[in-house]
């Protein structure tokens, strides 16, 4: 008998609303489409198609949310982990138009499910990205001008007078403020979805992990107890994913980043660290994140592992960044921490595709996940429906391996991290 796998100690695990254990799979099944993981990508791509009528069936190796997704930030970020004048500086103008065109849709579709479905995920709007130097303020200025050219009406440019309204820390020299951005509670909005899908007549196995992908027409997917035999698979298993399929494994690398939650703050000094009720993330290489909490906690994430190796001590990784950016806090408790992986790529921009006719997946969002991976389910489920020319947008981005293979890329990446953590230092 194979042993549960459970939710990490998160503030999450600890917060979330009640959801169902579901059975692992046993026998086997018939389904339009298979997806492989229960992440936002997975369970966005099977929402958009059981409304569209299909039968899916989504095959998670723990539980719903178990991932990236039931572990993050929770920070609405729109756009991309490298942004749209990026894009058309090294893949042309033709890409930069297309994919600028959906740079801001994931936050859209988020809201729209919060409110058609009625999801309780402590939704707010607003997310700050917070610049340390006037190097960095400029670009941000700069990124303002391109999103207004792909039609974002909701930018203001904060100065640092301005930041006492945002932010109460000393380290910034201001900011940008994205009203399309926000925060939300991510394992809540992944159990909400999921919900919703299976109110669909969607069905979710949990405890369920893939084990071989046989390609063909249909093709079997199969698990330690069970197959489904599906038309079309979907393989969303993203930084958790292993060598599964060894052609996605070569092209992305699993990084872990840690968040830690204090204890229950005092609404009044809650409020004083952010007046806005805003997240804010740093425009360093190596960021800081953060946000309260609904029930007034700061969640503070940051630090990036390479490789994904369990950082052990959390709290004394993390502690020392978030007192830097409020000292106040210095007799506060930390009541969680915990860790979880995203997925790199050497671009840093997501991995859209096919392994095969009829195997579609998604991978890679390099960071920045809690839109992308919503708009992914669409593309990837349009696609499904026979209309990929937005999917052919993101698909026809080149995927690079990193330079050494699997053997040196931790190490690079590693060096890498320094390089830019002394960047970051220096204000360079
Ligand atoms: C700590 C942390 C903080 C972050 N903060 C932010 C943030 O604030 N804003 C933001 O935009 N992005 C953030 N991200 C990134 C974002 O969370 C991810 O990009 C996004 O959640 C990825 O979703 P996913 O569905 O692709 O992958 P995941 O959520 O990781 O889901 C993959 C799922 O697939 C399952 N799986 C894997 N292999 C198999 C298999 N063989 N069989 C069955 N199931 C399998 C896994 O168990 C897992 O549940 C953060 C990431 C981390 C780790």
């Amino acid at each position: 008998m194979s042993q549960t796998i459970e939710h990490t100690g998160s503030y999450y695990a600890y917060s979330a609303n009640p959801t169902p254990e579901r059975s692992a799979l046993r026998g086997s099944l018939r389904a339009d489409v298979c997806v492989i993981g229960a992440g936002y990508t997975g369970i966005s791509t099977a929402l958009h198609l059981a409304e569209a009528g299909y039968k899916v069936v989504v095959l998670e190796a723990a539980r719903v949310g178990w991932g990236a997704s039931g572990r993050n930030g929770g920070q609405i970020v729109n756009s991309y982990s490298r942004d749209i004048d990026v894009i058309e500086a090294r893949h042309g103008a033709d890409a930069a138009r297309k994919l600028g065109a959906m740079a801001f849709e994931g936050g859209k579709i988020i809201r729209e499910r919060i409110a058609k479905y009625d999801i309780q995920c402590d939704l707010k709007d607003g997310n700050v990205f917070a610049a340390f130097t006037q190097k960095q303020l400029d670009e941000l200025a700069a990124k303002k001008a391109l999103w207004e050219r792909y039609g974002h009406t909701g930018l203001q440019l904060i100065d640092k007078a301005g930041m006492k309204n945002i932010v109460s820390s000393d380290q910034y020299h201001g900011a940008l403020l994205d009203t399309w951005g926000g925060h939300i509670h991510p394992l809540n909005l992944v159990l909400g979805e999921a919900a919703a899908f299976e109110s669909l007549g969607g069905q979710i196995f949990e405890q369920s992990a893939v084990v071989d992908v046989v390609k063909g027409k249909p093709a079997k997917v199969k698990t330690a107890q069970g197959e489904v035999v599906a038309d079309t698979v979907v393989v969303a298993g993203n930084a958790y994913l292993g060598n599964l399929i060894p052609q996605l494994a070569e092209k992305t690398l699993p990084c872990g980043t840690q968040v830690v939650t204090t204890e229950r703050l005092d609404p009044a000094l809650a409020k004083s660290l952010l007046p806005g009720d805003n997240c804010v993330e740093d425009c360093n290489f190596l960021l800081d994140y953060y946000r309260l909490t609904a029930d007034n906690r700061l969640l503070y994430g940051g630090g990036t592992v390479y490789g994904a190796r369990d950082p052990g001590e959390i709290e004394s990784l993390v502690r020392p960044k978030m007192l830097k950016t409020f000292p106040q806090l210095e007799n506060v408790k930390i009541e969680f921490g915990w860790t979880g992986n995203f997925s790199l790529t050497l671009s840093r921009l997501p991995q859209v595709g096919r392994v095969d006719d009829n195997i579609y997946y998604s991978q890679g969002c390099s960071g920045h996940g809690v839109t992308y991976t919503h708009l992914a389910g669409r593309i990837i489920s349009e696609a499904i429906r026979g209309q990929s020319e937005r999917f052919d947008a993101f698909a026809n981005l080149p995927h690079y391996p990193f330079p050494g293979g699997r053997v040196f890329r931790v190490p690079m990446l590693t060096m890498g991290a320094w390089w830019y953590g002394m960047r970051d230092r220096l204000g360079v």
